[in-house]
This record gives C-alpha cells, structure tokens and sequence, in this order.
C-alpha cells in the first residue's frame, strides 16, 4: 500500500530525534510539524510495548490536529541486563531526563559482566486520519556499551553505545553517518518504503 502524505506531524518533544527526522524525511519534502512546537501534550507512556506507545503518542497528537501523524517510542535494551531498561530507558534519566544519569545507572548494573551487548530499537506509528489507517515499522540497531561515555554528537545514550562493526560511538559520528545504521534510520526506510508525495 502507498500512502500520500503532503504534511507530517511529528509527535515528539524530543528535539534530537525530531532533528533525526527532520533530515531523513527531507528528500521526500514533506513539511514536517512537530508537536512541541504546537503546544500539544505529552501522554503518559502507558502501554505495554514500544508499539503500543508509539500508536498512543501518534493517535493522541492525531486527534489534537487532524494531521498525518508519526509517532516514534525507542529505547536501549541491555542483553546483560535481561533487556532492560528497554520501556524504561527514559525513565532511567531520572526526573531531570539526564541521558548521564541513565548511562550511569546502566553502567553501574553492569558491573563487571563481561557480555556487554546491547541494542537500540525503534518503532514507528504512522497514524492517518479520516479512517485512521495505522503503519507500525521497528528498526534495530546492535553494538556494546562502552565506559566512559565518548562523544558530543547525537543525543541520549548515544555517547556510550558503539554499534557492530564500528569503533567510533554513535556520540562521535556524525548525523548521516548514524542515520545510515541507527535503529530509527532502519525503521524509517521501512515507512518511506509506504509513503509517496502527492
Ligand atoms: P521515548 O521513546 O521518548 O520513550 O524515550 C526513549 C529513550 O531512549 C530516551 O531516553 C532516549 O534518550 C533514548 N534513545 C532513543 N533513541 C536514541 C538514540 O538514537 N540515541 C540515544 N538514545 C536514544
């Protein structure tokens, strides 16, 4: 199925990944808003699945405008650490939402495991109105947890994950070349893959 979508709201507050998609959607010329920007809510992340938060944020921003609306929940999951924080990566970052506090935390969890294997998931919710025709695409990214922390780039966790096949970690490579292997770049091709411009 191919969907035209002339206008894109983006249901994120987060200005990182809105910056990550801003770029990759930037071929298509979409014009892309960004619920921030509108004022709207953030809802509460209440579902029991990357996929379920992610329909909640698109359906909830969806409403509110009347817009396409893509919704994206993401997270780090830690082999060592039975996949976690996986749903609770946010929340890891503490009240004040600092990504070195959450780093930190999975690094002290870790301890001196050996096996320190990790991966970035990412899962998009692409919500029409008029019918409310819904998408739902992951995008995976795998690599290690390195200490410390290296890298001013990207966002998050990003300055302490270096992905397979890599030495540098996401923190110290540039947007493109993230967005080339990252979790939401995989996940995004999925989607463009169903999207056409009018
Ligand atoms: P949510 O998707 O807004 O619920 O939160 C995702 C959590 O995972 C946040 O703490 C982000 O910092 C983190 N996260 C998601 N994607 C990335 C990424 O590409 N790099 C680094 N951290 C990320």
């Amino acid at each position: 199925m191919r969907i035209s979508v002339k206008k894109l709201l983006i249901a994120t507050h987060n200005r990182g990944k809105l910056r990550e998609f801003q770029t990759l959607l930037a071929p298509l010329r979409i014009e892309v808003l960004c619920a921030g920007d509108l004022g709207l809510p953030e809802p509460e992340e209440t579902g029991a699945t990357f996929a379920d938060n992610a329909l909640l944020k698109a359906h909830a921003a969806m409403k509110a405008t009347g817009l396409p609306t893509l919704a994206d929940d993401s997270g780090l999951c830690v082999n060592a650490l039975g996949g976690e924080p996986a749903l609770h990566t946010a929340r890891w970052c503490g009240l004040q939402k600092d990504p070195m506090v959450g780093m930190e935390r999975v690094q002290k969890e870790l301890g001196d495991a050996a096996d320190r294997s990790a991966y970035f998931i990412c899962v998009l919710a692409l919500v029409l109105p008029d019918g409310g025709q819904e998408e739902v695409v992951e995008g995976r990214c795998a690599g290690n947890i390195v200490w410390p922390p290296r890298g001013t780039l990207g966002h998050g966790y990003d300055p302490f994950f270096v992905p397979d096949g890599h030495a540098c970690t996401f923190g110290e490579m540039s947007a493109a070349e993230k967005q080339a292997i990252s979790h939401r770049g995989h996940a995004l091709e999925k989607l463009l893959a169903l999207l056409t411009t009018p």
